[in-house]
């Protein structure tokens, strides 16, 4: 196990492999990991599979969420959209599906992928409780741990579990109302569930036996926010505060235990939110990485939602974020199509990458740098060979042909040729 080996400071076959990519000592891993502060997420039945490691002083992650829906339930459809995310630098890929055969969907998506791959459990569990029951809110216990553990027994690297979302507020949210109340599918069926039975969460309640099942395959909690505002006007609020709170309890618990934990976070959060929002989880979670979901930093920008969320994702990520969601132009709107996730992937992409040109230096720039060369000389190829999107670039570049070696924005003033021609370089 990552965590305990970790404690002793043994150095595992995947924390080499981590160190590597990350171009650090295997030993300043293997500390990150014994803290909390980074995890490594690899079930330790997955084989095929790249371990990567997520957190501080790590290059900043970001996942892609693909996944079937009662309106189109097209699994071959997902599988494309996993590759393109994974094509397009997404690090790791969640499968979101709540519609068809979620087992064999799962089983194909992860078997199309060598990224970690994530799930949302409850998602199955609240599938089959309606199937068996005709409703969500009959789902029992032992539903939801048997589907936790075949998920993991299927080789999933992280489960989100929405562990957060307990009854004492609920019961307030019932008093209370905000604005978008839950906007987490997950928060949702639980905070229906709870108010249904009158019973605690039980992903709360058994946490010990959540950590257990976790223990056996190594896999990582994501402990979600399924209280997460789903607005500016509900951000920050009391109901996402004590969600974190709790969070920051269980992120200890499951320390204790050798079980490694990220954090979910918002959401919709103005500008000035974010920073605060960063340290308040670094803080109540004692360092543990944060997984933020955009932020999307207003509510007008669909379709350019991917927009708003690389926005927010930036300024989370110099504050200390550390593995962003990928935000597709279809949120809010529809399922996202291939494309969409290619758009919404390179620009999570683009966020992270510029977090990590100031939060790592050098390691982190070599591309720009060399994409800044090329750009110097004219050498169009060597630019597109480097940039996020190459066959993009070429189809805008060969648009208008040009009548110089410079592109067709300023032709023969182009300032590079110009340049070049009177300092005769
Ligand atoms: S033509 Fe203008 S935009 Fe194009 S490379 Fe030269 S300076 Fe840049």
């Amino acid at each position: 196990m990552q965590m305990q080996d970790a404690k002793k400071g043994n150095i595992t076959k995947e924390m080499k492999i981590v160190a590597k990519d990350e171009q650090l000592d295997p030993k300043k891993i293997c500390r990150l990991v014994a803290r909390g502060h980074a995890v490594i997420t690899k079930n330790t039945i997955r084989k095929k599979v790249h371990p990567i490691g997520i957190g501080k002083n790590l290059f900043t992650k970001i996942n892609t969420n693909v996944g079937t829906s009662a309106d189109l339930c097209d699994v071959n459809l997902e599988i494309d959209k996993a590759k393109v995310a994974v094509k397009f630098g997404s690090d790791t890929v969640m499968d979101l599906s709540t519609a068809g055969n979620l087992h064999e969907i799962r089983k194909k998506l992860i078997n199309s992928v060598k990224v970690p791959f994530g799930t949302v459990p409850i998602y199955q569990a609240a599938m089959e409780s309606n199937g068996k029951h005709g409703s969500i809110l009959d789902m029992n216990e032992d539903l939801i741990f048997n589907v936790i553990e075949e998920h993991l027994k299927d080789g999933v690297d992280f489960v989100t579990v929405h562990c957060g979302v307990t009854k004492r507020i609920i019961e307030r949210m019932r008093k209370k109302p905000r604005k978008m109340g839950i906007v987490s599918r997950g928060g949702c069926f639980l905070a229906s569930w709870i108010l249904h039975n009158d019973q605690e969460n039980p992903l709360y309640k058994n946490f010990d036996y959540l950590l257990e099942i976790a223990k056996k395959y190594d896999a990582c909690l994501s402990l979600g926010d399924g209280l997460r505002p789903g607005c500016l006007e509900d951000a920050s609020d009391w109901y996402q505060k004590q969600e974190l709170f709790t969070l920051g309890k269980l992120v200890e618990r499951a320390r204790k235990e050798n079980v490694q934990t990220i954090v979910e976070g918002p959401g919709h959060l103005p500008l000035d939110h974010i920073v605060d929002n960063i340290k308040l989880e670094k803080k109540v979670c004692k360092e543990a990485p944060f997984y933020v979901l955009g932020p999307l930093v207003t509510d007008i920008a669909c379709p350019y939602d991917h927009i708003s969320g690389a926005i927010g994702g930036a300024i989370a990520g110099m504050a200390g974020a550390d593995y962003l969601c990928v935000v597709t132009p279809s949120e809010h709107l529809g399922l996202p199509f291939v494309n969409d996730i290619k758009e919404g992937t390179i620009a999570a992409k683009i966020a992270a990458h510029s977090v990590d040109i100031v939060k790592l230096g050098k390691k982190a720039r070599k591309t720009d740098e060399e994409i800044a060369s090329a750009r110097a000389k004219l050498k169009w190829n060597e630019q597109f060979k480097r940039c996020v999107d190459p066959e993009k670039a070429k189809k805008i570049f060969k648009r208008i042909p040009s009548k110089t070696n410079a592109c067709t924005m300023c032709g023969d003033k182009c300032a590079l040729l110009v340049l070049k021609k009177y300092l005769k370089s």
